[in-house]
């Protein structure tokens, strides 16, 4: 994850709190938020005071003392001041949310692109949606802005990465923290929030151009020492198996991935090139990709297996365009991981993604954010 420069201070440790008393019962006084938090009232003053400089809370009234000096001031969120922006470049698609200090997407913009645009109309896109979604001029709010690319996380922070002109750019101008971390992980971080009980171990697996995955634990991303954990993608599956674009053979992405796919539908002579032609050809039942499904549904329960050897995760997200079909490709992992590992991991759910194609954009702008417990139906409120 890589950090550049804010004009903005970082939060008081005790903010969560003090954001999470302000959120169950608003407008309250300073004393009420320092009896409801256990906070003395100076600490929560302390926390207040740059939350209303920035705007992210208001004073919303007076509470009147008749005889004992002045009013005291009742204070609230202002639930429409900008917190974090997220912004996904992954997938054939710019995608862009803006949320508020409890999580809740105040604004989202999305615009796709062929998957093989270069890096220099990407960054226009996201000029372009940025002046689209008429943001204010100025933001004091603003703590950050999470940038998710796709690609290994050893290429995430390179000087010479595509987006580290877009990072210097969002800096400028926005004043604000950027951080870049692989889109993959902020998509699973949003879904890990979004669980209807808070699960303490989410594994989300993502199939798309390439295939990647992500643990989220106790509502952290889990990155390892070196930045790679979760490279489910290059594990290998077959053996030798196909080449892949890593140099090695038989990884998970040379099964799984949707290029992969529509390259084995068309080694048996099914001429499909899109995702909508996959589709089509999915929903007709005549079962000519079958074999196809097969080979990617036993490629992902291999990775899966390993994976929940070694994570043992509450649940397992699988998303991609592949899933977006249909439950094919799903029931079949399913089955697979159940024979494989379900008398040892009997607790594991496997399941789709609940979150829209957002996911991403909604992850990279969460960590800046106290979001609110989740309802069970989506991150946003
Ligand atoms: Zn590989």
């Amino acid at each position: 994850m890589s950090t550049t420069g804010s004009n903005h201070d970082p939060a008081h440790p005790r903010e969560a709190e003090v954001i999470e008393a302000l959120r169950t019962s608003r407008p309250i006084t300073r004393a009420a938020i320092a009896e409801a938090t256990g906070l003395s009232r100076t600490t929560v003053s302390a926390v207040i005071a740059p939350l209303l400089e920035e705007g992210t809370v208001v004073v919303a009234g007076h509470e009147d003392h008749p005889g004992r000096g002045r009013p005291t001031e009742r204070i609230e969120i202002d639930l429409d001041a900008i917190s974090a922006l997220g912004i996904d470049l992954a997938h054939g698609a710019v995608r862009i949310a803006a949320l508020n200090i409890v999580g809740d997407a105040l604004t989202t913009g999305s615009r796709e692109h062929p998957e093989d645009l270069g890096w220099e109309e990407r960054l226009g896109i996201v000029r372009e949606l940025l002046e689209e979604l008429a943001l204010p001029a100025a933001m004091p709010s603003l703590r950050g802005v999470g940038l998710g690319v796709p690609g290994p996380a050893a290429f995430l922070h390179r000087a010479d990465a595509p987006w580290q002109r877009l990072v210097d750019d969002l800096q400028g101008r926005f004043g604000a923290e950027v951080r870049v971390d692989n889109t993959t992980r902020y998509a699973a971080f949003a879904e890990h929030l979004a669980a209807p009980r808070r699960d303490r171990i989410t594994l989300h697996v993502r199939c798309y151009q390439g295939v990647g995955g992500a643990v989220v634990r106790e509502a952290r991303i889990d990155r390892g020492a070196a930045g790679l954990a979760g490279e489910i993608g290059h594990l290998q599956v077959e053996f030798p198996g196909a080449p892949c674009r890593c140099g090695r053979r038989g990884c998970l992405e040379t099964v799984a991935s949707t290029p992969s796919v529509l390259a084995a539908c068309r080694a048996l002579g099914l001429g499909l090139h899109t995702v909508e032609q996959l589709h089509q050809e999915l929903a007709s039942g005549r079962g000519r990709v079958d074999p196809v499904l097969t080979r990617a549904a036993e490629g992902l329960a291999h990775a899966l297996v390993l994976a929940v050897t070694m994570v043992d995760p509450e649940e397992i997200l699988l998303s991609g365009d592949l899933f977006d079909a249909g439950d094919a490709l799903l029931d079949r992992v399913r089955g697979l991981v159940a024979r494989e590992a379900g008398a040892r991991f009997p607790a594991v759910r496997l399941g789709p993604g609940r979150l829209s194609s957002d996911a991403g954009a909604l992850g990279a702008a969460l960590p800046f954010t106290h979001p609110r417990p989740s309802t069970g139906r989506t991150v946003i409120a």
